[in-house]
């Protein structure tokens, strides 16, 4: 099977987002990495085309179509060289809302949502004590009068200072009073125009590829109660479909970046010429480059089958994180790959190798790290002993 035919699914999904990315060449990122700006034209684009609101229901002014076309928009636009990290959020935040919210909810912010008039970009999880282990989190809302009280940290809250509006996972119970670890959480939608400086203080951090993440602290921001998402102390629930939804539409983004490599690397083990043949000409050049390919072919398929799954109704937790470390680990190889096809030009940024091998590099930890989908599948598919 050759690669274009891989392409068949979604052809004009993908035709209109190669077309979009073609107007965000190498050297709109590499001016974006070195100034570490936000790719706020890219992201403009894409929602003002309807490309962010493929998972939003055709009543709220999305495409109402499902995770197996969104994984074909975030796929292109990584294997055209852009980056999606930087609106992804946009797509699958919004689940919760559109799951969990009251009808009253949804009519008002998922038109807004679909049409890109709000940015729903930021998804508030992480915070430096907890680590991975979430239902530690310590970021509380104590209920006040109509408001939530909310007091706390955040950790690695990427694009918060480019949202409108941030899902936030808080403690409105604290773990020791509850039954269970993941009850007393909840989720609340927070209107980052009226919190910033109001009790909500935004710190850039600056990393190795430009992320746009930050740190937020609380010091008794008030959230009105209107905008708890579900019931409180459910949260942790409603988040979970969620995330095996960004741990898909991710997955997909990483065989992008796979399939940008090898088209690199093939491209140019073609052009280049040491010893007067081609570098590809030597099996030591092109088995790495095929290596690549069958595994982000086997990569990509249980991709695919994770987003059927999902739209099937079903939640994919195995299948999901599954398909994000074989994904992750596809892309990364990939990368590598690449980097030692172009020698040297590989670490050039006018070549945009090293930027794409600093991007994909993080998606082995974030939105999860390999090892807890390994402890996932030891203890909930094998049965093994949990070692935590
Ligand atoms: C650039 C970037 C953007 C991000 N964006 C967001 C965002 O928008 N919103 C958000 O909420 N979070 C975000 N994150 C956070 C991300 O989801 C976490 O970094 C990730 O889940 C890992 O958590 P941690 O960093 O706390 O690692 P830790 O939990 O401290 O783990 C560190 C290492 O130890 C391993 N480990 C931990 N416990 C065990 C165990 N029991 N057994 C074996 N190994 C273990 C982990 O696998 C990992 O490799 C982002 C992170 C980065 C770097």
């Amino acid at each position: 099977m050759g690669a274009a035919e891989q392409e068949e699914t979604f052809s004009d999904i993908r035709e209109g987002i190669r077309k979009l990315c073609a107007r965000f060449p190498g050297a709109y990122w590499q001016e974006l990495d070195a100034e570490r700006r936000y790719p706020t034209e890219f992201v403009t684009a894409l929602a003002s085309e309807g490309w962010l609101s493929v998972l939003i229901p055709e009543e709220y002014g999305g495409s109402g179509l499902g995770l197996s076309a969104a994984i074909a928009v975030l796929e292109e636009v990584h294997r055209s060289g852009c980056n999606g990290g930087a609106a992804h959020a946009q797509m699958y935040t919004m689940g919760t809302l559109l799951r969990h919210g009251s009808e009253e909810q949804k009519a008002r912010y998922l038109p807004k949502i679909a049409s890109g008039e709000l940015r729903l970009q930021a998804f508030g999880v992480t915070e430096p004590t907890s680590g991975t282990d979430t239902t530690r989190i310590r970021t509380f809302a104590k209920r006040d009068g109509d408001d939530y009280v909310v007091n706390g940290q955040k950790i690695w809250i990427s694009r918060a200072e480019h949202s409108d509006l941030m899902v936030l996972l808080v403690r409105t119970t604290p773990r020791e009073e509850c039954a269970k670890p993941t009850d007393g959480i909840s989720v609340l939608l927070v209107d980052m125009r009226d919190a910033v400086d109001n009790g909500l203080t935004i710190r850039p951090i600056r990393t190795m590829l430009n992320h746009a993440t930050t740190e937020l602290f609380f010091d008794d921001l008030r959230v009105p109660a209107e905008n708890l998402i579900g019931e409180e102390g459910k949260g942790f629930r409603y988040i979970l479909s969620g995330m095996n939804a960004e741990r898909i539409l991710i997955a997909s983004e990483c065989i992008g970046d796979a399939r940008f490599f090898i088209d690199r690397a093939s491209a140019y083990a073609k052009d280049r010429s040491v010893f007067g043949r081609p570098i590809g000409q030597n099996q030591g050049i092109q088995f790495p480059i095929a290596r690549a390919y069958v595994q982000t072919t086997a990569a990509a398929a249980v991709v695919d089958r994770a987003a059927a799954l999902f739209d099937a109704g079903v939640q994919p937790g195995t299948e999901a994180n599954m398909a994000k470390m074989l994904a992750s680990e596809a892309s990364w190889y990939a990368a590598d790959m690449c980097v030692q096809t172009h020698g040297g030009f590989g670490f050039a940024e006018e070549y945009d190798i090293e930027r794409k091998f600093r991007e994909t590099r993080l998606y082995q930890v974030a939105p999860i790290s390999t090892n807890l989908i390994l402890s996932h599948v030891a203890t909930h598919v094998l049965g093994l002993p949990k070692s935590f």
